[in-house]
């Protein structure tokens, strides 16, 4: 049982869910695992179909080896096996979205066995989600049934298009942790460049396997929650069937294994088809394809190629810059948020830096719909304004102001403090001066203060008040103190 697992609590005492995950994630490549037509998001229906795609008589299967390449760089990515000899399989069923009447999948020696994936929860806490295998496969065409209300159209772009299909073994506990996981595997395809991982666009997509049992009992029968493709759906769908298990088996019925939809209007699962089994999908070797053989030094070529990936900069991070694990966990979870960091901290407080990167910049970027790459504010000046509160030139409350400027267009940090008089006043004798004035006006409170020390934040309150909140708040406290007889 996995050190993070809830119980939900049923009627009959608690139950634990169990989850494991077939993630499809849509190979980002220009064109199809098996012919030449075009990928593409937003062309016209039916404008990137190859004669192939259509399956039209006689018409052979041809391996793209881009996307070969891109299972192999995935699959070193997740720590998995790379199998050097796998082969297609057909995967025999008729829908009308499918024109071959079979799907061209790997079955019984996919192209990447086991692996892993070590997953974070908002917490801190992590844990590993074992990976079973990855196969690469055609994904189905597009049925459209809302054009007409008497007939179903076919869009076939789609139709060859390559998928990665992910699966998992059954190591999550919750809907939080299928939900991290996907995220994190999201993190790691985005940084292998092997898929986009636009979940809108349908580029990755799980099918969630649901049971649930009593702690310690044997796997509990499953349900598969097809194609989900948002994060939120994920979680309602998980916690929807969840529920709907542990209410049949509290009732003395028994689950019925089939596969399910989330239907997110409604907020639950409704049955789809009673569950095949793989035998009902007489899977046999695709005879119009070779077996799949890899040479070693090509393979060992890509592991060379390889971008730092997620937890290994998250550990360089920490070591480097000092950095929390959460700091450099929110860091990492875009390249180029990670990027950006390092190109700021250079020279500069490291910790700061990460405080205006992933506090301010990241609200503000957020709250704008904005990347970091389309950021108004560049590395280099937050590296500027961090450089001025180190300095001392900006208080830390001045600085927030000084940023919301730069974000408004009005210039670098430093101009900025120039131009609007921002510098922080440090000068002990223009600091002496208002606040002997002070002293003199208000002696009731100067009394108050030797009686009770605390009182002295008044002061420091009103100093801030006459300077604009310039002055440098220790020097006033220090000055004040010497002033009034406290120590
Ligand atoms: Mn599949």
């Amino acid at each position: 049982m996995s050190e993070t697992s809830k119980l939900i609590e049923g009627r009959t005492g608690p139950w634990e869910i169990v989850l494991g995950l077939e993630v499809h994630a849509q190979v980002a490549s220009k064109a199809k695992l098996f012919s030449g037509a075009a990928v593409g998001f937003g062309a016209g229906p039916n404008e990137q179909v190859s004669l192939v795609d259509a399956a039209m008589p006689g018409m052979l299967p041809v391996i793209n080896g881009y996307c070969v390449e891109q299972a192999v760089r995935t699959g070193l990515g997740l720590k998995a096996q790379i199998n050097l000899k796998s082969h297609f399989d057909r995967k025999n069923y008729f829908y009308p979205d499918l024109p071959q009447g079979y799907q061209i999948s790997q079955y019984k020696d996919p192209i990447v066995g086991e692996g892993e994936v070590i997953v974070e929860l908002d917490d801190g806490r992590t844990f590993t989600v074992g990976v079973e295998r990855l196969h690469l496969e055609q994904d189905a065409a597009k049925l459209i049934h809302d054009l007409d209300p008497n007939a179903t159209y076919v869009d076939l772009n789609r139709a060859g298009t390559a998928l990665m299909e992910i699966v998992s073994r059954p190591d999550m506990r919750s809907s939080e942790e299928a939900v991290a996981y996907v995220k994190k595997l999201r993190t790691i395809l985005i940084y292998l460049g092997s898929c986009d991982g636009d979940m809108d666009k349908g580029n990755l997509r799980a099918d969630v396997n649901v049971s649930v049992r009593k702690p310690g009992a044997e796997l509990g029968t499953r349900c598969e929650i097809k194609n989900v493709n948002s994060f939120r759906f994920m979680q309602q769908a998980i916690e929807y069937e969840a529920r709907r298990q542990i209410e049949i088996l509290e009732e003395g019925g028994s689950i019925a294994q089939e596969t399910r939809l989330f239907d997110p209007g409604k907020g639950e699962t409704r049955s789809m088809r009673s569950k095949e089994e793989a035998h009902d999908y007489r899977y046999f070797p695709d005879p119009d394809l070779l077996p799949l053989v890899l040479d070693p030094a090509w393979v060992k070529q890509i592991e060379d190629s390889l971008p730092e990936l997620p937890d290994a900069k998250k550990a360089r991070l920490q070591a480097q810059y000092g950095l929390s694990a959460y700091d450099a966990g929110v860091l990492i979870i875009e390249q180029a948020r990670a990027d950006f960091y390092e190109t700021a901290a250079k020279g500069r407080d490291a910790k700061l830096t990460a405080n205006w990167v992933t506090n301010d910049l990241a609200a503000r970027l957020a709250a704008g719909g904005l990347d970091i790459a389309d950021s108004p504010i560049g590395p280099d000046a937050i590296a500027e304004l961090v450089q001025l509160i180190e300095e001392a030139v900006i208080s830390s409350k001045i600085a927030k102001d000084v940023f919301e400027r730069m974000w408004a267009g009005d210039g670098r940090a430093s101009e900025i403090v120039d131009k609007a008089g921002l510098k922080q006043v440090s000068d002990t004798g223009a600091l002496e001066g208002i606040i002997d004035a002070l002293i003199a006006a208000n002696p009731g409170q100067a009394a108050a203060v030797k009686e009770r020390p605390q009182a002295i934040g008044w002061f420091v309150g009103q100093v801030m008040k006459e300077t604009g909140g310039k002055a440098n708040p220790a020097t006033v406290n220090q000055l004040l103190r010497a002033k009034l007889g406290v120590d």
